[in-house]
């Protein structure tokens, strides 16, 4: 036997390690190692201190680096020597609250397997009870005010444990010690069922209450975990159908919720990659393949080869798809382009003459966070809408950057703030078009600062002047240095920061609307790009948008601008199908362009795909962003090798290199004149812009040496796109970076934004 010196030693750990479950861990490992000493919560972590012999002191040393609890997640431990204190015994101590607060707080995690048998068991205390949790699952994000992560500061606060909750709350050897939002039928949260005027239903079970009504085919507003959704059965097609006209949204797809994979399977095809997204603890929609079923109502998602799915990661939802639901629509409670609803009382009132009934509980929501949204394309998550699950996990930068705040874009707006090497992107706050949705980033700007306890030293925004965002960051008197950013520089340094890439980089953003800074609307650049500056080598040979905005909502308008750009005034003469139901706006639509009247140019892939898509007959017009661009990839035909004729022309007045349209989109008129087969010509095109993509790129890359590329903006979306960019790039032996963290889309914007803002505090030039 071999006796060690006794010592002390000081541990303090950052990262996400306050309410998963971690102090537990740590006192049952001292108490196995028979250490003694205390843990505590503090604002930048947990601080352990242990006296004991130095070599178990090791050993627990090794077990807190390799053996903590799964949604531990470590950022630096720093551990020096103490002081021998004769502590009789290993204790748990409360939190210190200081003026530091580095802690990492923890998404909201999915009710975790223990939780969800002890919900069914009969003979269980919390049997049936939605708001069963414990340190491995539960609400988080949503309903912290402030940190450190105590009740206090949750929206539990107002609950008092019960004598057996609290006993396994102050219980270090039970699975709900410290766990914040402890509850059970006796003392904790409730569920009440009101009826669409607001009027609670009393003679019912609540929960029984609505899922009756869903079985009888109407439209429940449910509670979760962020916000309300608007709950329906998905195989009804009336209901599916009462929704969309209640919720004025004509085609955009609603996201179902089935009770597990096999139910999932009765519609979608699910992959082994999807099946583990589906089934982590962050419970995001994923976009699925349908199958060829039919099983769920048409109007589910119409045009659309792909479903958004996720199983259930409430409680609630445990419940309620336990009693014999297949799937049920479950989609964001909002009117329009507002944000989510979280208040009981706003539900009833916003939601009034959508929803039948409303299932609500006492629990407030102190943050709205909406689901995220995933689609597995090319081996790898991308993330679409990164929301509730991941936020506010921040995104590890390689170097430490000044305290940054980010103001993202318009529509899709996420905010970021950064504090050392971490960039906190925000939840998905949406389209900062209106009011409701402009407190909201606000809100949002707000809560993250105290969270994450950052000032500001600069603020960086989108050169779009008439942004509400850019508004919001000029009027900012407190924080003196303000940083305008062109949109797709921030697209590609976004991609750039998420894999840890300094540049220069090829740098090919495509998408729908970004600023230029020569005032015209870009959305097909093709950048030299480091942080801290761009050169655009390539774009889209401009074309005008007539109407502006209004082009955008009717993509018929575009497909008239790239006919007049080719054939001229002649163009009319083409007679091709989409003119036909637009017929009498054809002359004034030309006058338009001819005369560059309310017609902004735009160099915007967006733009194109929806020209083509109104040229091929999928739609004139759209009731939601890029449907049109969707449903033309949804269309293309897999075997399709061929592509159109294109044309690069150098552009000595601007030094670059200019993609005409041209031959595409004769290309295409000649396709249409022969019948040739929609779905051939969708995946013509699609290998037209991937071959005129690699095209550019390789003659950058050849002039500049650079070889490694990044592929960013909302058009990366498109799987056939992204899928085939890589391949080709790759083939070509260029590394290709894409997003795996943050959205291509206007979502991961701020991220991109702030790394921009960062380069130029640090003073660098290009
Ligand atoms: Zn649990
Ligand atoms: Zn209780
Ligand atoms: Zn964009």
């Amino acid at each position: 036997m071999t006796f060690s010196k006794p010592g002390a030693t000081d541990i303090e750990v950052s990262g996400i390690v306050q309410g998963v479950g971690f102090r537990p861990f740590i006192h049952q490992t001292a108490r196995q190692f028979d250490l003694k000493g205390s843990v505590t919560n503090t604002s930048t972590g947990v601080r352990i201190h242990l006296e004991g012999p130095i070599d178990r002191i090791e050993a627990f040393y090794h077990a807190l680096k390799h053996h903590s609890p799964p949604l531990v997640h470590i950022t630096r431990i720093h551990q020096e020597p103490g002081i021998v204190a004769g502590d009789p015994d290993f204790s748990i101590l409360p939190s210190i609250r200081n003026d530091h607060r580095r802690t990492l707080i923890s998404p909201d995690v999915s009710v975790c397997d223990e939780c969800v048998q002890e919900m069914m068991d009969p003979n269980d205390r919390r049997f049936g009870y939605p708001f069963i949790n414990c340190t491995n699952c539960g609400p988080r994000y949503t309903i912290i005010d402030d940190v450190p992560y105590d009740r206090p500061n949750t929206s539990m606060k107002t609950f008092v444990m019960c004598d057996r909750c609290q006993a396994e709350y102050d219980n270090p050897q039970n699975r709900r010690f410290h766990a914040q939002p402890n509850a059970c039928p006796t003392c904790g949260p409730h569920l009440t069922l009101v009826d669409g005027d607001g009027n609670p239903l009393t003679d019912t079970d609540p929960l029984q209450g609505a899922i009756n009504l869903m079985n009888a085919g109407q439209i429940v507003a449910i509670k979760g975990l962020g916000g309300f959704h608007l709950a329906c059965d998905a195989k009804n097609k009336n209901a599916v159908d009462t929704l969309r006209f209640r919720k004025r949204r004509e085609e955009k797809p609603f996201a179902v919720m089935s009770p597990d994979l096999n139910h999932v399977r009765q519609y979608a095809r699910v992959n082994p990659e999807e099946e583990t997204l589906l089934l982590s603890h962050i419970r995001p929609i994923v976009l699925l393949q349908k199958n060829e079923s039919r099983f769920l109502a048409d109007s589910v998602a119409p045009n659309n080869r792909f479903i958004g799915v996720m199983l259930p990661y409430t409680p609630l939802h445990c419940l309620i798809l336990s009693k014999g639901f297949s799937a049920l629509v479950m989609t964001s409670g909002n009117i329009s382009d507002a944000p989510i609803v979280i208040e009981n009382d706003d539900a009833v009132n916003h939601l009034y003459g959508i929803a039948d009934a409303f299932l609500v509980h006492d629990r407030p929501i102190y943050l709205r966070t909406d689901d995220s949204v995933i689609r597995h394309i090319a081996g790898h998550v991308h993330p679409l809408r990164r929301s509730r699950g991941y936020v506010p996990m921040p995104v590890f930068l390689k170097h430490k950057v000044p305290p940054i705040l980010a103001c993202g874009a318009e529509i899709k707006n996420t905010i970021c703030l950064t504090r050392g090497n971490e960039a906190f992107v925000s939840q998905h706050i949406g389209d900062v078009e209106n009011l409701p949705t402009f407190e909201y980033f606000q809100f949002t700007i707000a809560h993250l600062k105290r969270l994450i306890d950052v000032t500001p030293e600069v603020i960086a925004f989108d050169l779009h002047p008439d942004y509400l965002s850019s508004r919001y960051a000029r009027m900012q008197t407190d924080i003196a240095e303000k940083l305008p950013v062109q949109h797709h520089h921030a697209h590609i340094a976004a991609c750039m920061a998420e894999n840890h890439l300094d540049g220069p980089v090829i740098g090919i953003a495509c998408d729908g609307t970004g600023y230029g800074t020569d005032g015209t609307i870009w959305g097909c650049e093709i950048l030299i790009a480091d942080f801290a500056g761009f050169t655009r080598s390539a774009w889209l040979d401009p074309i005008p948008m007539p109407g502006g905005a209004a082009a955008i909502r009717e993509p018929w308008r575009m497909a008239l601008s790239c006919l007049y750009a080719v054939f001229g005034n002649g163009c009319l003469d083409l007679n091709l199908p989409f003119m036909e139901p637009v017929q009498k706006h054809l002359p004034f639509m030309m006058n338009m362009i001819e005369k560059r009247i309310n017609s902004p140019l735009t160099s915007s892939l967006g733009r194109l795909f929806d020209s083509v898509a109104a040229l091929t007959g999928v739609r004139n017009t759209i009731s939601f962003e890029g449907q049109a661009a969707m449903e033309l990839e949804m269309m293309a035909d897999d075997a399709c090798t061929q592509r159109y004729d294109y044309d690069i022309k150098f552009d000595a007045a601007r030094s670059g290199d200019a993609i005409r349209i041209h031959p595409i989109i004769s290309g295409i008129v000649r396709d249409l004149r022969h019948d040739i087969d929609k779905r051939v010509i969708s995946r013509k095109f699609h290998n037209t812009v991937i071959d005129m993509l690699t095209d550019v790129c390789l003659k950058i890359h050849r002039q500049s040496g650079i070889d490694q590329v990044v592929l960013s903006g909302g058009s990366f979306q498109n799987s056939i796109l992204l899928t085939g960019m890589i391949e080709s790039l790759t083939q070509n032996r260029l590394t290709v970076h894409t997003h795996t963290r943050v959205p291509a889309n206007d979502g991961g914007l701020s991220l991109g934004q702030a790394m921009i803002a960062a380069s130029y505090m640090n003073g660098q030039t290009i």
